[in-house]
């Protein structure tokens, strides 16, 4: 295995409350210690959370001492309003964006967006800004949830990838496994762009099942059985599911994965504890 630098990031979403953002800033202070590649920060499809994005994004490219990374949507926007994100992310010294077609909240239909898929939105950028920007891509080595099958679910992140992106991130997953079997399917279709899998700590058992039900993310009967036995005992649900999350690490760093990008939820014990369970530097 090449012994290339692993990339490390953290995702944030943009806090709705001045509560929010103070805690927010303790814990990219707390989480910039670590040197992460990128802080990374969600995007509500359809423009919903546009201004409160944009702030987070240029406050942590200011102000904390790591890059940001963008997350941009396609779903709801318009071409004008992309570009003009674009160029002030750009102007503001951002190298990387995260392309996403998005999910519009359900009653907004398809939205009113010029783009359909996220593969249309990595060739956007590369028109409209050239070599500017890193593109990072999502991946879904379970399936992403509309696709028909797995084969077409690859031939599209095939076809997005050779629209210029430079690296993929996947949906989190508990099964090692898929992961392994999604690269290995995409680079015999031709693409060996890093695809760093991502690390949904688990926090909060019961808010992880219903998004995992809506996103796809299969948490598999071993862990939901494990975690249910401990009943109201939330000390040992949380030691549990720090351990599988650790194991589930060390199984992708040692089968070859690229790095880690860690689903923050905005709280940096959890990915700290993860991240010292590991041995990784500080
Ligand atoms: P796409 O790559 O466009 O794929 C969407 C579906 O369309 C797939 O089923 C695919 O197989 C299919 N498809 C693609 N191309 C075609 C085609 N030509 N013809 C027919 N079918 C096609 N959502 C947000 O709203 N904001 C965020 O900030 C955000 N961040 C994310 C970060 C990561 C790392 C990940 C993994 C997901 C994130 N999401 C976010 C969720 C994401 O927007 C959803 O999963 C969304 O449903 C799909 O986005 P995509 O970019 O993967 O879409």
């Amino acid at each position: 295995m090449p012994t290339t630098k692993k990339h490390f990031s953290f995702e944030f979403f943009p806090p709705k409350t001045d509560a929010g953002a103070d805690k927010l800033r303790e814990v990219r202070k707390t989480l910039a210690v670590l040197k992460p590649e990128f802080f990374s920060v969600t995007y509500g499809a359809g423009g919903s959370t546009r201004d409160r994005s944009l702030g987070t994004v240029l406050e942590i490219q200011r102000d904390s001492g790591c890059a940001a990374a963008p997350h941009l949507s396609c779903i709801g926007d318009s071409k004008a309003d992309l570009a003009e994100l674009l160029t002030t992310y750009k102007n503001n010294g951002i190298r990387h964006i995260v392309a996403l077609r998005g999910d519009l909240p359900s009653g907004m239909g398809m939205g009113s967006g010029e783009m359909a898929y996220a593969s249309d939105l990595v060739r956007f950028i590369r028109d409209t800004t050239g070599d500017h920007f890193h593109i990072e891509i999502a991946a879904y080595p379970e399936c992403h949830p509309q696709a028909l099958n797995m084969d077409a679910d690859i031939a599209h992140f095939v076809h997005k990838a050779k629209q210029g992106a430079n690296s993929a991130i996947t949906q989190y997953f508990f099964n090692a496994d898929s992961y392994f079997h999604f690269v290995e399917k995409v680079q015999k279709a031709g693409v060996d762009i890093p695809v760093i899998p991502g690390i949904m700590p688990i926090i909060n058992f019961t808010n992880l099942v219903r998004f995992s039900d809506a996103c796809g993310a299969e948490i598999p009967r071993w862990i939901r059985r494990q975690i249910a036995s401990y009943g109201d005992d939330a000390a040992s649900a949380h030691r549990f599911g720090e351990e599988v999350v650790t194991g589930l690490c060390e199984q992708l760093l040692k089968g070859g994965a690229p790095g880690l990008h860690f689903y923050t939820m905005n709280q940096a014990e959890p990915t700290l504890a993860l991240w010292r369970n590991l041995g990784l530097p500080r």
